[in-house]
C-alpha cells in the first residue's frame, strides 16, 4: 500500500531526512513524563526532530506536498506516515484537528492571520500527538506577518511544529532570521520520468500521455496531471505555443499580447468566480441583509464595511490568479525558446515540447544561437518584471515586440 509519503516524486533524499524526524518524534511522544527526554531542537541535519522545518524547490517539485506528508507522519498512530492509519488519513485529507494549512489566497499573508493562528497553534494538540501548522507560500508573508511568526518560531510550544514552503531561502522569500531558526528540506526538479510514473500509477493516465505531458510541463507534477487530464488546459498550452508563428508584425505583435492578457484574465476568472459569489452569498446571509428594524441602519453600516473587506480580499485573490495564469502561459513560451536554443547550439538535451519540435528547429535556423537566446531572455525579463509589480500587459507588449524583432 503507499504510504504518506508515495506521492512526493523524486524526491529520495528528503523522503530520508522526513522519515528519520518522524520516527524521532515519535520517540519524543513515547519518552516516559519526567523522564530524560530525547532533543527536539537544533537546525543540524543530523539531528532528529525540531519544531520548525522550510521546504524549498522550484515550482511544482512538491513543497506542500512534502510539508503534508510529513504532518501525517507526525500524526501517524504508527509514527511512520503508513498513509492507512486514522492520523494519516485525516491528515492527508486535510481535517486532522491538529493540522492547520494556510493557503494565502491573495498577494500575502497578513499579520492578523499570522497573529491568530500563532495563538491556536499553542495550544495543546487535541490528538496527544503534535499541533502542527502548514505555511504554503511563506515567501508571501507580510513583514509584520514574517515577526510574529518569528515570534512563535524563537520560542516553540513543546508540541508544536512549524512547517514552512518557500521557493528558496533568499532573504527575499524568507527573513535570514527565521530561516536560521528552521531545518532546510531541498527538494529537487523531479525527473519527467518519475512525474509519468506517479501519472501512470496514482491518476491512471495513459503511459504515451503521461510521458509527453511531464516533459512538456518540465516535471512540474500538478500541471502535468492537468495536461493530462484537461482538455481546456491543451487548448491554452497550444494557443501559447503558437505566439511564436503569429509575430509577423507590429500589429500582430500587440494582437498577441492581447490575446496572452485576456486568456490568463478569463482563466482566472474561471477559478475565483464560484468561490467568490459563494463567499458573498454567505456573508449576506450571515449579516442578515435587507433587515429594517431598530439598529438597523449601524447594522448597515458594520455591513458595508464587512462587504468592502471581503471585496478588498476577493480583488487581491483575483490578481493572484491572473498573475499565476500568465505566468504558467510564460513559463511554456520560455521552454519553447530554450528548445530553439537548445538545437541552435547541438545541446543533447530532449526538448520540452515535442510536438513543437519542428517549429524550435525552423527557428533554431532563422534566428541562430544569439537570436534564441535573445528571444528566450525577452520572456523571462517579462516575468522579471511583472514580479516587480509592473502592469502586465505593459511587460507582455515589451516582451512580443522583443520576440518579434529578435
Ligand atoms: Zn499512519
Amino acid at each position: 500500500m503507499p504510504d504518506a509519503f508515495a506521492d512526493l516524486v523524486g524526491q529520495d533524499e528528503a523522503v530520508d531526512t522526513l522519515r528519520r524526524a518522524a520516527a524521532a518524534a515519535a520517540a519524543v511522544l513515547r519518552a516516559p513524563q519526567g523522564g530524560p527526554q530525547p532533543a527536539v531542537n537544533g537546525t543540524d541535519p543530523g539531528a532528529g526532530m525540531t519544531h520548525a522545518w522550510i521546504f524549498t524547490g522550484p515550482p511544482g517539485s512538491g513543497r506542500s506536498v512534502a510539508a503534508r506528508a510529513f504532518a501525517a507522519a507526525l500524526q501517524c498512530v504508527h509514527g511512520t506516515g503508513c498513509g492507512q492509519c486514522p492520523g494519516c488519513h485525516t491528515t492527508l485529507a486535510g481535517t486532522h484537528a491538529d493540522v492547520r494549512l494556510v493557503v494565502p489566497d491573495g498577494l500575502s499573508i497578513g499579520v492578523n492571520e499570522m497573529r491568530a493562528l500563532v495563538l491556536r497553534a499553542a495550544s495543546t494538540p487535541s490528538g496527544g500527538r503534535w499541533q502542527v501548522v502548514i505555511i504554503e507560500d511563506a515567501d508571501r508573508l507580510t513583514e509584520a506577518a514574517g515577526n510574529a511568526l518569528l515570534k512563535a518560531v524563537e520560542e516553540p510550544p513543546p508540541r508544536t511544529v512549524f512547517l514552512l514552503c518557500t521557493p528558496s531561502t533568499h532573504p527575499d522569500d524568507i527573513s535570514v532570521t527565521i530561516r536560521s531558526r528552521c531545518r532546510v528540506v531541498p527538494l529537487v526538479q523531479p525527473v519527467p520520468e518519475a512525474v509519468a510514473e506517479v501519472l501512470v500509477r496514482r491518476d491512471g493516465i495513459a503511459p504515451d500521455v503521461a510521458r509527453w505531458a511531464a516533459a512538456a510541463t518540465q516535471g512540474h507534477v500538478g500541471r502535468a496531471r492537468r495536461l493530462a487530464s484537461d482538455p481546456q488546459a491543451r487548448a491554452r498550452r497550444e494557443a501559447v505555443l503558437a505566439v511564436p508563428r503569429r509575430l509577423t508584425s507590429v500589429g500582430a505583435a500587440f494582437d498577441a499580447a492581447s490575446a496572452l492578457i485576456e486568456a490568463a484574465e478569463a482563466e482566472a476568472e474561471a477559478t475565483v468566480v464560484e468561490v467568490d459569489a459563494a463567499e458573498r452569498a454567505a456573508l449576506e446571509t450571515a449579516l442578515g441583509a435587507g433587515g429594517t428594524g431598530r439598529g438597523a441602519a449601524s447594522a448597515a453600516r458594520g455591513s458595508a464595511g464587512q462587504l468592502k473587506e471581503l471585496e478588498r480580499r476577493q480583488k487581491s485573490r483575483a490578481t493572484r490568479a491572473q498573475r499565476d495564469a500568465l505566468d504558467r502561459a510564460l513559463v511554456d513560451l520560455a521552454a519553447f525558446y530554450r528548445d530553439a536554443l537548445t538545437i541552435a547550439i547541438g545541446a543533447p538535451v530532449a526538448p520540452v515540447h515535442t510536438d513543437t519540435a519542428e517549429l524550435a528547429d525552423a527557428g533554431a535556423r532563422n534566428w541562430q544561437p544569439e537570436g534564441a537566446l535573445r528571444r528566450l531572455e525577452a520572456v523571462l525579463a517579462c516575468r522579471t518584471a511583472i514580479e516587480a509589480n509592473v502592469k502586465p500587459r505593459i511587460a507582455v507588449e515589451a516582451m512580443m515586440l522583443a520576440l518579434w524583432k529578435g
